[in-house]
């Protein structure tokens, strides 16, 4: 593996291999020695708290010098483009690239034209994939649930349809083997073009909660929506929002998972984000061992 572009195709061994390693490093506290000396980048085009904080608080932990590409002061506003900048930072010595971008396929595109020894990291490319949040969520899971994916029921619930988590959720599910992975969300947010073909598809949250042991709620992506996909917030909360009382349906000992950034009282209500079965701090604990495992995969010596 030389960048980590996708959970797309990805061998299951390479996947449990990863979340192995991540494992290790949420149970090893203190700081590793795997990328010292070397240089890594955060090139963020697109705001992030988890994501980014977290790979740099991996970088370091793993020894490594870590530079934050700042859009908002950077010559980017001067029009220098994504590739340049790459260049610019890889002649400096940077040798891996934490890329976020709203384009699907940036971040492909930047790997395609990089130095032989530059390794680039989606951290989210437009709606395509966000591959450690990915893996991150199967971690968080495996803790949860245990490692026989082939005997879980998952339900992913909201707007799929502009979702990179979804599409790298979906990738993992996949490679891990899952048994029943339900999908759930109005028609306008749920895409049309295959990424579902072996998903049982509902339009009906309850029937999805049945007897589920998860359920991944989705945010509203709003900044990627057209306008009149959902009618409104209250409209959305009232058809699939996750209250305690749907959750109800579930299985009694069912996991709720939400990527971040919530929309609290739209997707999921405070009583279920902050309550019991919630592992959204969880997924954000679990984002920096995934990262580290990640990073040392690509860049450790
Ligand atoms: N933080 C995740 C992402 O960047 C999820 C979200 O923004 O809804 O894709």
């Amino acid at each position: 593996m030389h960048h980590l572009l996708t959970l797309d195709g990805l061998p299951r061994a390479t996947v449990v291999g990863l979340l192995d390693r991540a494992q290790h490093f949420a149970d090893t506290p203190g700081d590793f020695d795997a990328l010292r000396g070397a240089a890594v980048c955060t090139l963020f085009f697109e705001p992030s708290t988890r994501t980014r904080m977290s790979f740099q608080l991996a970088s370091q932990r793993l020894g490594a010098h870590v530079l934050n590409f700042d859009v908002s002061t950077s010559s980017a506003r001067k029009g220098e483009t994504a590739l340049d900048t790459m260049r610019n930072l890889e002649a400096m010595g940077v040798r891996g690239f934490i890329v976020r971008h709203h384009d699907d396929g940036a971040v492909a595109r930047l790997a395609d034209a990089a130095r032989p020894e530059t390794a680039l990291l989606n951290a989210g490319d437009g709606r395509s994939n966000h591959p450690t949040q990915g893996l991150l969520d199967m971690l968080t899971l495996r803790q949860a649930k245990g490692d026989d994916f082939s005997r879980m029921r998952i339900a992913i619930v909201g707007d799929v349809k502009h979702s990179r988590v979804a599409r790298s959720d979906l990738h993992a599910l996949r490679a891990l083997g899952t048994g029943d992975i339900r999908v759930c969300g109005p028609a306008s947010l749920l895409p049309d073009d295959g990424t579902l073909a072996d998903c049982n598809v509902t339009h009906d949250v309850d029937e999805a909660l049945d007897g589920v042991d998860a359920v991944m709620t989705l945010r509203l992506q709003r900044e990627r929506m057209e306008d009149g996909l959902v009618d409104s917030l209250e409209d959305y909360h009232r058809h699939y929002g996750i209250t305690a009382e749907r959750l109800r349906r579930a299985a009694p000992d069912a996991v709720v998972m939400h990527p971040g950034p919530i929309n609290r009282g739209v997707e999921i209500t405070d009583e279920v984000a902050d309550g019991p079965r919630s592992l959204i701090l969880r997924q954000v604990a679990n984002g920096v061992a995934v990262r580290m495992a990640v990073l040392e995969r690509l860049l450790g010596r």
